[in-house]
């Protein structure tokens, strides 16, 4: 049964199947295109059914404002209470159920998803502008959680062990039990696998779950609801809360029907969640929060593969990814053919339509991150140099929010560009002399996710992996400088401000924490 990842477009493009990989795509994307012309109402989703409030929000398409992707209901208080209530209820039965037959259904709803694979691709390249080959990569890594933590379960037993005994009379066990019911809060960058790791470790170790979808990427915890339910899961096991985050997703995680909190997003959000975590009793609270993710490349860096790796990592998504790059650390004696070939490579990257086979950068997610973008790109004229981008694109395109990859140098070590995550296509190329001196500006952020450095020298990785702060760190990789961790190869998880519980997704550890630790002793 050995898990194996999804990994679609590697594989079909193995097999000789690339043009049916653009085809399938383009199919589903017409498909979803011509689903648009009904309007269609997403509704809160509690115990398997509909609820209303009347009030809604639009779901504009960031590649194309004018495409409205659906209409969402603005829950609040009323509808956090009912989720978590009928959450509650079906804890009772979910929570005894035999781990066998729970995991039937977790292997049916990834059968349901790689069946369903280019529909669901389409519908996230409209909802949150992901390339096609982002948004296939998006529902694999669904797909690879939801099939990995079931395999993990089942071969742990469901983490349940024996002990060895103390005394000869005793047989001590070690049980892990469910908590009750979570909350699961998303992000809009992953909102197909990321809403699918946090809800599945969730539910695969016996809790029940209240999902808040991301307010600009609502549509794919809809979808991942119907999957579940498709695959048979009783109702009430996972509840939908749709709404913002102030109201909604506010009333959700301050409940104190909530026994434990699953969040992805910003760290201002996460810190807050952290801090109330003490109610009448401790809950566990799971942060996955942002990063500024530093590549360094010395002076015995292959430069082809620093330079593809970094402007992968920095643009891919237009640097929508906690783990995308947003700062690079260039030895000085390859600093300047490092730009050259970075600028050339970046030039050739295309701004684009995602729906489009060629584009690399779609739209950014919002008019607000395109004012940021505006706002940041105007700090860097003014304290650093701008080689490439720090405007919009505009010609050509659907009236969406295209803006262009963005490459600044010269900023001061201490400038807010250097140590906030900006979250777009932003990066800063920054020169040192001495590693160390490289890997302590590296670490010196409130972040510590993903780190990259590029050497030919064995002892030169080996000090940058010693030394980094940093959750996922990889070396040499021309496929991402800080992207790109897979499920059951790479924990993804981060460390300091960057996430709160040392543990990465895509392992066993990590659904270990949706669960607490009961010891049996039974005496003769
Ligand atoms: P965000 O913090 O704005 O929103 C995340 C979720 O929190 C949304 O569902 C939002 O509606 C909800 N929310 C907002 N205010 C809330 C409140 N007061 N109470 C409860 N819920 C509230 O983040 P985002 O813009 O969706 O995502 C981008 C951020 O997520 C970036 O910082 C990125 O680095 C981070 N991220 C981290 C990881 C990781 O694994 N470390 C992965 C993806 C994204």
């Amino acid at each position: 049964m050995r898990f194996r990842n999804q990994n679609t477009y590697e594989n079909m493009v193995k097999a000789g199947e690339e043009s049916a990989f653009h085809s399938r795509y383009e199919r589903a994307l017409e498909r979803f295109s011509q689903s648009l012309e009904v309007e269609t109402r997403y509704e809160s989703l509690i115990e398997g059914k509909q609820v209303s409030t009347g009030k809604y929000f639009q779901d504009h398409s960031p590649m194309d404002t004018g495409l409205v992707v659906g209409e969402f209901s603005m829950g609040g208080e009323r509808e956090a209470s009912m989720a978590l209530d009928s959450a509650r209820r079906a804890f009772q039965t979910w929570s005894v159920m035999d781990l066998d037959k729970r995991l039937t259904i977790f292997r049916k709803a990834a059968e349901i998803m790689r069946r369903d694979l280019f529909e669901i691709a389409a519908a996230v390249t409209f909802d949150n502008g992901k390339n096609r080959y982002e948004a296939v990569g998006e529902v694999d890594e669904a797909i690879d959680f939801i099939s990995y933590y079931a395999e993990q379960m089942e071969i742990n037993h469901g983490f349940q062990e024996e002990r060895p005994p103390a005394y000869e009379d005793e047989r001590p066990v070690s049980v892990m039990r469910p908590y009750g019911v979570w909350a699961v809060v998303c992000p809009f960058n992953f909102p197909i696998a990321i809403s699918a790791g946090m809800l599945t470790a969730a539910i695969i170790t016996g809790n029940t779950a209240v999902l808040k979808p991301s307010t600009p990427a609502p549509l794919a915890v809809h979808m991942l609801h119907d999957i579940y339910e498709r695959a048979g899961i009783p109702p009430g096991v996972v509840n939908v809360l749709s709404g913002s985050g102030s109201a909604a997703g506010q009333a959700l995680v301050s409940s104190d029907k909530v026994d434990g909190i699953a969040f992805t997003g910003s760290k201002e959000v996460g810190y807050r969640l952290l801090a109330s975590s003490i109610r009448r009793h401790p809950i566990p609270v799971i942060t996955e929060l942002g990063g500024k993710n530093p590549a360094i490349v010395t002076e015995k860096a292959d430069l082809a593969k620093a330079v593809a790796g970094v402007a992968s990592a920095a643009f891919g998504y237009s640097g929508q990814k906690c783990s995308a790059c947003s700062r690079a650390y260039v030895h000085e004696l390859v600093y300047d053919e490092f730009m050259v070939a970075l600028l050339k490579h970046v030039s050739r990257l295309r701004v684009g339509d995602p729906r489009e086979r060629a584009t690399f950068i779609g739209p950014v997610i919002h008019r607000k991150a395109v004012e940021d973008y505006l706002s940041h790109s105007a700090m860097a004229r003014q304290d650093g140099v701008v080689h490439a981008g720090g405007q919009e694109v505009k010609a050509g395109l659907p009236p969406g929010h295209y803006v262009a990859p963005t490459i600044v140098t010269g900023l001061p070590e201490e400038h807010f560009l250097i140590k906030n995550e900006l979250f777009l296509p932003f990066l800063c190329v920054q020169r040192f002399t001495d590693l160390k001196d490289a890997v302590h500006r590296a670490n010196d952020v409130d972040y510590g996710l993903t780190s990259g450095i590029y050497s030919e020298d064995e002892e030169e990785v080996s000090y940058f992996f010693e030394n980094m702060e940093a959750g996922v760190s990889y070396a040499n990789r021309a496929r991402g400088a800080t992207t790109g961790a897979m499920v059951g190869s790479q924990p993804f998880g981060g460390w300091k401000g960057s996430g709160s519980t040392g543990l990465g997704s895509g392992t066993g550890l990590y659904l270990t924490q949706y669960m607490r630790q009961q010891s049996r002793t039974v005496a003769r």
